[in-house]
C-alpha cells in the first residue's frame, strides 16, 4: 500500500487557491494506487472543500498536525478518537479557544494580526483568499495564523506559554504540541494494520520538515532544501519519479 501526504499552500495550490492546477496530479496518483492524504495548515472546512473538488475519500490532517480526521467506514476497524460528524478524529494539538486566549494576551504588545482579531476583508487582503473561501478559513479548531506583526520576540513568549510557533510558506502558525510529522505517524500506524506501507510526501515549507523525517520518500517544491527531501521542479516531475 502506498500513502502520499500532500501539503496544500504553495505545493498543490498557487496564488489563487484554485483546486484546478493540481487536479491532474491527484487523479494520476489515485490511478497509480496511492492513498492521497492532505496534510496542511488549513482547517477541516477548507480541506473538505478541496477533498470534494478532488473526490478524495481518504483521511486528512488539519491545522499543521493538530488532528487526524478519518471518514467513517474508511478503515475496516475503529480507531481510538473522538466521534465528530461522520469522522473519527484523533486530536493531537490544542483547542483553538485556548490558543486564542494566549494570543489575545500578547497581541497589543507585538502588533499581531490573526484570524481572531481580523475582519474577513482584512483576511482577504493578507492571504489573497477568494471571498467564498474566507469563511472556511475562519472555522478554526486547533490553530491560529499570524499574518502580520510589528514587534519581534513574540515567538519566544508564545512558546514560553506552552504553544508551538511554526513558520509556513507565508505566515506564522501557532499550534499545540504537535506537527505534521507526528500526525502522519499516527495515521501510518493505522495503515500498517492493513499491510506493508510505503510512505511519500510532497511539501514546500519549514512546517513540512517534520513530515520529511517520518516518510520513506520526501519531495520538496520550491527553493528550500532538506537533507531527507529531493527537490523537484514541478508537480509533473513528481509523477515521473514515483508514478
Ligand atoms: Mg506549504
Amino acid at each position: 500500500m502506498k500513502v502520499i501526504f500532500l501539503d496544500l499552500d504553495r505545493t498543490l495550490l498557487g496564488e489563487d487557491y484554485s483546486p484546478e492546477p493540481a487536479r491532474e496530479l491527484i487523479d494520476s496518483l489515485k490511478k497509480a494506487g496511492f492513498e492521497v492524504v492532505l496534510n496542511s495548515s488549513k482547517t477541516r472546512a477548507e480541506q473538505e472543500y478541496y477533498r470534494r473538488a478532488w473526490k478524495l475519500r481518504e483521511p486528512f490532517i488539519v491545522e499543521n498536525g493538530s488532528a487526524v480526521f478519518i471518514p467513517d467506514g474508511y478503515f475496516p476497524f475503529e480507531a481510538n478518537g473522538v466521534r465528530m460528524e461522520g469522522y473519527m478524529v484523533i486530536e493531537l494539538g490544542e483547542r483553538y479557544e485556548k490558543i486564542k486566549v494566549v494570543l489575545d494576551e500578547v497581541s497589543d504588545k507585538y502588533g499581531l494580526k490573526y484570524y481572531g482579531n481580523s475582519t474577513p476583508e482584512e483576511v482577504m487582503a493578507f492571504t489573497g483568499l477568494p471571498e467564498k473561501l474566507v469563511p472556511l478559513a475562519f472555522e478554526r479548531e486547533y490553530s491560529e495564523t499570524i499574518f502580520r506583526w510589528s514587534g519581534e520576540g513574540f515567538e519566544g513568549e508564545l512558546e514560553a506559554k506552552g504553544l508551538r510557533v511554526v513558520r509556513g510558506s507565508r505566515f506564522v502558525n501557532v499550534i499545540g504540541n504537535t506537527d505534521k510529522g507526528k500526525a502522519a505517524l499516527v495515521l501510518l500506524s493505522l495503515y500498517s494494520r492493513l499491510g506493508k506501507v510505503e510512505s511519500y510526501t510532497l511539501g514546500d515549507g519549514e512546517n513540512d520538515f517534520p513530515l520529511f523525517e517520518v516518510v520513506d520518500r520526501a519531495f520538496i517544491v520550491g527553493g528550500l532544501r532538506h537533507p531527507k527531501a529531493k527537490n523537484i521542479s514541478s508537480l509533473d516531475e513528481l509523477l515521473e519519479v514515483i508514478g
